[in-house]
Parts: structure tokens; C-alpha cells; sequence
């Protein structure tokens, strides 16, 4: 059965996660002291914290398929496109997410909620662009669909392989923009 690679939803993930981490405020806790001392603000602590909460939250629905760059790891034993991948799982993903913000890291709670929503919906979606059905409406509609009018991608297509290079551009510069940024405050780099 073909499907998006881990790469293409982590991609996915990063650029969702990229806008929302770098409109943070300042308003942020210090980072550690040692941290502090390298010039790591909590501002870049917390956008690379949501930078990789977007990638992770983007590979998760695929935690039902042993063979995803998740399922390696922890496998759920749920059938592949199944629960796992309907809007009832997004929305226990992220109230679990809003959860932990708000006892570990309240002043992070709406940008944590936001990431884990519209990364968990970005896999959605993505997968959609896969011939493949899926119960995006489970428990409400226990079969798997998927809207006939939607063009079907293929793995390795063209289309895929330039949205795939065009998202690792950007999310490379923005990146590489953020760390030149701070070391230039740091003094590291003149
Ligand atoms: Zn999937």
C-alpha cells in the first residue's frame, strides 16, 4: 500500500510548527543558568521545543503501522488508518498536550495546543493526498473514506518530491536564519 514518508510528514510538521514557534512573545521564563550563559534564550529553548513537537506530533498517527518511522519505536496494534487517524484522535492528542502544558509549561499552553492541532490535522490531510482511505470520522462513521474528487498523489511522484524539497528549503532557512540570528547576538559570529 503506498504511503507518505515519515520524511514528508516531519517536513510537513516543522513548517507547521515554524510560524506559531517564531510569533512567540519574549514574555518567556529564563532559560537555565548554563544555557543562559551560552546566550540561549528561552525564547530559541521554546520555538525549538514547538519545532520538534510539530515533527513528532506530525509522525504520530502512524504509530499504527509497525513499519513508520514511529512504529519502529512504540507500535500501536490498531489498524492502519484507522482510530488513530480520524479527528476524535486529534482531539485527544491535544488535550493531552494542553494537559501537560498547563502543569509544566502554562505560559506555552495556546502555542503547544495550536502545534499539536494543525500538526496532528497537517498528517491528516497529507494522507488524504493518499489513494488509501482512512476513519477520519471514527467512532461516528466506522468505515474508512476518503472524497472521491481528490487527486491521488504517488510516493517518489514528481509533485511529491518538489513540495518535499520546496518545505525543506524553507524550514532550512528559517532555521539557519533563527541560529545565525542568536549567535550574531551572542557575539559568536560578527
Ligand atoms: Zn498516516
Amino acid at each position: 500500500m503506498p504511503r507518505l514518508t515519515g520524511k514528508t510528514h516531519a517536513l510537513i510538521g516543522a513548517a507547521v510548527a515554524a510560524p506559531i514557534a517564531l510569533s512567540l512573545g519574549t514574555a518567556t521564563p529564563p532559560p537555565p543558568v548554563g544555557l543562559a550563559q551560552l546566550g540561549v534564550s528561552s525564547n530559541l529553548l521554546a520555538e525549538a521545543g514547538l519545532g520538534a513537537l510539530g515533527v513528532f506530533v506530525a509522525l504520530l498517527p502512524d504509530c499504527d503501522h509497525p513499519g513508520s518511522m514511529l512504529g519502529r519505536q512504540f507500535h500501536v496494534p490498531l489498524e492502519h488508518r484507522g482510530p488513530v487517524h480520524s479527528f476524535f484522535a486529534t482531539a485527544i492528542w491535544t488535550g493531552l498536550s494542553g494537559l501537560a502544558a498547563w502543569k509544566w509549561v502554562p505560559w506555552l499552553l495556546l502555542p503547544i495546543v495550536t502545534v499539536t492541532a494543525l500538526a496532528y490535522l497537517s498528517h491528516l490531510a497529507a494522507d488524504l493526498t493518499n489513494p488509501s482511505p482512512m476513519a477520519l470520522l471514527w467512532p461516528i462513521v466506522r468505515d474508512k473514506v476518503r472524497p472521491g474528487w481528490l487527486p491521488a498523489l504517488r510516493e517518489h511522484s514528481l509533485g511529491g518530491a518538489s513540495l518535499e524539497a520546496l518545505v525543506t528549503v524553507t524550514i532550512v532557512g528559517i532555521f539557519g536564519y533563527k541560529l545565525a540570528t542568536a549567535f550574531h547576538h551572542t557575539g559568536v559570529v560578527c
